[in-house]
């Protein structure tokens, strides 16, 4: 056969997971290359975690130039150039990361390859590239080749029914738009086009959206998308859907009883599935679960110890920030740098609907589960000065401490800033910080900020503000 290139490390997938392992890999002293079949980026930077806060941002913007508001202030009637917004969401936001990143691989010298890899063997990788294919015998390989928009067959994607890729570049914005399925991506577009004017329903299996955020959490959240005319309509399925040239008809089942509703476009958000199904896995010894994710240890080998795996192809949740850990853990790994540790301390997870939320660490109902004595304080925004200035007093920050050594081992937020604001208890939450080494810490006035100092307090028995 042909004769293989040798290459030393090989990371399959450009996303947040690949291509943080490539450049800290390379920073340890690796020879490194990079094989993506699309985009470099990834999901997170081409058509997920950025482009979405960009439409997302447009949207709060749109809102606030429509909304009527406490403070006189009338703007003159608001218009969007959407096709504008799009060139802006494209053209300047997801390029410049995309370029940013193209160079910080050129910087670090890792070798670009395009092109769609999969294992020949356990040492071995077949790259088709535009005008033919190589083989690179590998040294270690990190496989980051991500997840894809499950799709439903009944609800087969075309014009008007569209996975999220779909929905961050719709050619208008919708009058009505139809979303199956509630979670993460589906509460934060349809938040976004609620704001941009659209008119949203959401269709949920489950008896509640926003799945891992509890009701007390959400319920701000939800409020407000329902004062913007939103509908949710839980415990539902998603039967079948009609689309024509100009609109789409779903169909959906709720207490037994099918009903259906209209719209221009309809976006199904029900997961996503790991991009392993045709990475020539079987070829090789690394092992796949049942979900066809990868099995992988806490230092993310394979059942092939020189082949790894890291981001959304492995469990736990998909986030970009997750596979960014990941990655470093390999990279580190395959210097000798091992330093494994437990990801599920303090990973947080942040969802960007009107209000954000947040959550790091335990939960009310985890330390439930794990029988802990916890100490749960909440602090509301409606009693801190920024939030109030800012004309957004709405929902809350909780701490969940341990009852004897008051460390901090969880914290949730919901309101302005959250996305921000949960980082700092998370750091936190990982150096072991009690509640008191967060009250004794001054906290800069007026800032949303401070109410994590004042949550602090009233953990402590020592409120000032409640
Ligand atoms: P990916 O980003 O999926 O990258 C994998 C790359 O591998 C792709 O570029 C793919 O083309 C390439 N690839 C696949 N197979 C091959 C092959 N055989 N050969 C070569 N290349 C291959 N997460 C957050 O943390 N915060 C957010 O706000 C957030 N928002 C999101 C919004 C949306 C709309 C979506 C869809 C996702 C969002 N996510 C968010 C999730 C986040 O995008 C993912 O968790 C993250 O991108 C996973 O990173 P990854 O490196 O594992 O894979």
């Amino acid at each position: 056969g042909a004769q293989a290139r040798e290459v030393d490390t090989v990371v399959i997938g450009s996303g947040p997971g690949g291509y943080v392992a490539a450049i800290r890999a390379a920073e340890l002293g690796q020879n490194v290359t990079i094989i993506e079949r699309d985009q470099i980026g990834g999901v997170c930077l081409n058509v997920g975690c950025i482009p979405s806060k960009a439409l997302i941002n447009v949207g709060h913007h749109y809102r606030d130039a429509i909304s009527e508001n406490p403070f006189g202030l009338t703007q003159a009637d608001a218009k969007i150039d959407w096709s504008k917004t799009q060139d802006w969401k494209q053209n300047t936001v997801v390029n410049t990361l995309t370029g940013g990143v193209k160079m910080l691989l050129k910087k670090h010298h890792v070798d670009i390859i395009q092109g769609e890899a999969s294992f020949n063997d356990n040492e071995t990788l077949n790259v088709v590239q535009e005008d033919g294919h190589e083989l690179l015998q590998f040294n270690n390989a990190i496989i980051a080749t991500g997840s894809s928009p499950i799709e439903i067959p009944a609800l087969p994607f075309g014009k008007r029914i569209v996975d999220s890729t779909g929905a961050l570049s719709l050619p208008e914005i919708p009058n009505k738009l139809i979303i199956v399925g509630g979670g993460v991506i589906g509460s934060e577009l349809g938040g976004a086009y609620a704001n941009l004017g659209s008119q949203v329903t959401i269709i949920e299996g489950l008896d509640h959206t926003l799945n891992g955020f509890d009701a007390e959490l959400a319920k701000p959240v939800i409020d407000d998308f329902t004062k913007r005319g939103g509908v949710i309509v839980t415990s539902a399925m998603a039967k079948s859907a009609v689309q024509t040239e100009n609109d789409v008809t779903l169909t959906y089942e709720v207490d037994g009883q099918e009903q259906t509703v209209s719209g221009d476009y309809l976006l199904i958000a029900v997961g996503r599935r790991a991009n392993t199904n045709t990475l020539g896995l079987n070829n090789t010894d690394v092992k796949l679960s049942d979900r066809g994710l990868i099995e992988i240890t806490d230092n993310m080998q394979t059942t092939v110890p020189h082949i790894y795996a890291i981001g959304d192809v492995t469990a736990g949740p998909q986030l970009a920030h997750k596979a960014s850990f990941q990655a470093k853990i390999a990279a580190a790994t395959i210097s000798g740098d091992a330093h494994a540790r437990d990801l599920h301390y303090s990973l947080p997870a942040v969802a960007y609907t009107n209000y954000e939320l947040a959550t790091t660490g335990e939960t009310p109902e985890s330390v439930t589960e794990k029988q802990l004595t916890a100490t749960i304080s909440k602090f509301p925004f409606a009693a801190n000065g920024r939030a109030i200035s800012i004309d957004e007093a709405v929902g809350f920050i909780r701490l969940i401490s341990d009852k004897t050594t008051k460390a901090l081992l969880g914290a949730q937020i919901v309101g302005p800033g959250a996305s921000d604001l949960i980082s700092e208890l998370s750091l936190a939450i990982e150096n072991g910080l009690t509640t008191t080494d967060i009250s004794l810490t001054i906290h800069p006035h007026p800032t949303l900020g401070e109410a994590i100092m004042d949550a602090a307090e009233v953990a402590d028995g020592l409120p000032i503000h409640i």
